[in-house]
């Protein structure tokens, strides 16, 4: 009889997941009716039925999440609570020195920089009528990590926001491919981030792609998973050629590299995933 108790309290026992902050989480739960809802972080994640029964969700960790325990609930017609243990990145620290025109701003700017912020933003919450999958299919571009995501930023001596995307130098005029369809959100030439595309891909998953030197694609076009965003470039606050690549998803800043996968059938088979760290 105890035996049996102890299988049965296995079997609706709550599984362990653990993540990085910036990271996106895979969690899966077999045999829960395909209508329930995942919740965590006070918010409703994006979940697909798998075969056989059962639901995959997944789950973004903000950078600055704080490191703990927390609840992640299934309800369906019966309800699960998980655990996810969220641990501190390890996160490098970078210096650069710009121009003074890039580091202090008159009122004329500061004024650009927060229309930028905010048409940025908005697209964050934009709803996109897609379902696509929530993994990227490879890299935007070739290159070498010039700063990886969550870096502590220092500018000209000043402690700046986290980074929260990953930089990849690569030449200027490199094409820019898109790691995952969707539909172009925004297409802007910003202040801070230079031309920038933002790309909605559904499920609440956003990219953003900064820096580049001209556009190949245009607001409110729907792209394929590899078709050409524009190319590498300089463009504003940048100290040479590269793409800053940031994802959203849900409320989180995540790191893109944890979106990465396989995928010998996608377009960009082609593009390996290993990249060269600069330091
Ligand atoms: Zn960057």
């Amino acid at each position: 009889m105890a035996v049996f108790l102890m299988l049965y309290a296995n079997h609706a026992d709550a599984a362990s997941w653990h993540a990085v902050q910036g990271d996106v989480i895979e969690v899966t739960l077999t045999g829960i009716d395909d209508t329930a809802t995942l919740t965590c972080f006070g918010q409703q994640w994006p979940v697909k039925p798998i075969a056989g029964g059962g639901l995959r969700g997944w789950i973004g960790v903000d950078l600055k999440k704080k490191a703990g325990h927390y609840p992640i609930v299934w309800q369906g017609k019966k309800k699960y609570t998980d655990d996810l243990l969220v641990q501190a990145g390890s996160f490098r620290i970078s210096r650069i020195t710009v121009k003074k025109s890039m580091s202090q701003f008159d009122a004329k700017a500061v004024k650009r920089i927060h229309h930028d912020q905010k048409m940025l933003r908005q697209t964050y919450s934009m709803n996109v009528d897609a379902s696509p999958e929530i993994k990227m299919n490879g890299l935007p571009v070739q290159g070498i990590v010039s700063t990886p995501f969550g870096a502590q930023r220092y500018v000209n001596g000043k402690a700046k926001s986290p980074h929260s995307g990953v930089d990849i130098a690569a030449a200027k005029g490199t094409p820019l491919l898109a790691p995952l369809g969707g539909k172009i959100l925004l297409r802007e030439a910003m202040f801070l981030n230079g031309n920038t595309v933002v790309i909605g891909h559904g499920n609440g998953l956003v990219s953003v792609y900064c820096h580049m030197n001209n556009f190949a694609v245009k607001q409110g076009e729907w792209i394929k998973t590899g078709q050409k965003l524009g190319t590498v470039g300089q463009t504003g606050r940048s100290t040479g050629p590269h793409v800053h690549w940031g994802v959203h998803f849900g409320t989180a800043r995540v790191n893109p590299m944890s979106l990465l996968k396989g995928n010998a059938e996608s377009p960009m088979a082609d593009r390996p995933y290993k990249l060269k760290q600069s330091r």
